[in-house]
């Protein structure tokens, strides 16, 4: 029997050996929600904090048994769903969502890397379509990946309405489009789009000047699926997820600065 009385969240996603993604920015996040981790690797990708060099896959096999007797020691509160490769993994989780009693993911639709690098085939984006969609707690697409699972070019807040009502009419109960890519020179804000429910919510927040940082994806959707399972509603799970994405974006526009004055421990 697993000794704790901490909530546990389950993450299903790719394993970034440099930490700034994937599974290890997961656990990270789960540990800072007070949730205890269980973790089933997709792909172990070859990568570092410039560019990603490859990855080799698991199978939806190998996936199964890593699921499977976790699953069964029931504890599982909420499951967090990023990189998903290939087709045969995407229905593997499909077909294990559908048989066992895992509550509804949060799905971060991960298609590729800030660097450019292709981290779903199109095969996969398809079943997730189809099979994923619609057995999803939240989906949470940035720009990019709403405008290829929708098809629409998303220019401003409208389009962002449009994309996030056609995601829930293929099966998700809620989506949250986060319109970071948005942004431009003369427009800086932070706006994200939540449909859910009855319900469709503008979460504005403010633009912080930092460099690029990775993971951002992989913590907002942990983040979100940590506090669902400590019981949160789904709407103070997004708040308290984003709040988490600016303070890491904020330590990271620090470090910067401190780099850039040569006073600070950005070597580190
Ligand atoms: N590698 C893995 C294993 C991931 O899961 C993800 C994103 O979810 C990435 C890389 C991409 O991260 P980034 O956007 O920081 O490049």
């Amino acid at each position: 029997m697993i000794q704790t009385t901490q909530p546990m969240a389950l993450t299903i996603a790719g394993l970034d050996p440099s930490g700034g993604a994937g599974i290890i920015a997961d656990v990270r996040t789960f540990v800072h929600f007070g949730v205890r981790p269980a973790a089933a690797i997709t792909s172990l990708t070859f990568q570092n904090s410039e560019r990603v060099f490859g990855a080799t896959h698991e199978t939806g096999a190998s996936l199964r048994a890593q699921i499977l007797p976790v699953v069964g020691e029931g504890r599982i509160a909420a499951v967090k769903i990023g990189m998903l490769p290939t087709a045969d993994l995407v229905l593997e989780i499909a077909r294990l969502l559908t048989e066992t009693d895992l509550p509804a993911p949060v799905v971060d639709p991960v298609l590729q890397s800030t660097s450019g690098y292709a981290l779903m085939e199109k095969e996969a984006v398809a079943a997730l379509v189809t099979e994923l969609m619609p057995l999803a707690r939240l989906l949470t697409p940035n720009i990019p990946e709403a405008e290829t699972l929708t098809g629409l070019e998303i220019a401003d807040e409208a389009d962002m309405r449009e994309a996030a009502a056609m995601i829930r009419a293929m099966g998700a109960q809620a989506v949250l489009i986060k319109g970071g890519h948005l942004n431009n020179e003369s427009e800086r804000y932070a706006v994200d789009l939540l449909d859910f429910e009855d319900d469709v919510k503008v979460l504005s927040g403010e633009w912080i000047e930092s460099p690029p940082v990775r993971g951002t994806g992989c913590i907002l959707s942990s983040a979100v699926a940590a506090c669902l399972a400590r019981g949160m509603n789904l709407e103070e799970s997004v708040v308290a997820g984003k709040e988490f994405v600016a303070e890491t974006i904020r330590d990271a526009a620090g470090l910067a600065q401190r780099g850039a004055s040569g006073s600070g421990n950005a070597g580190r």
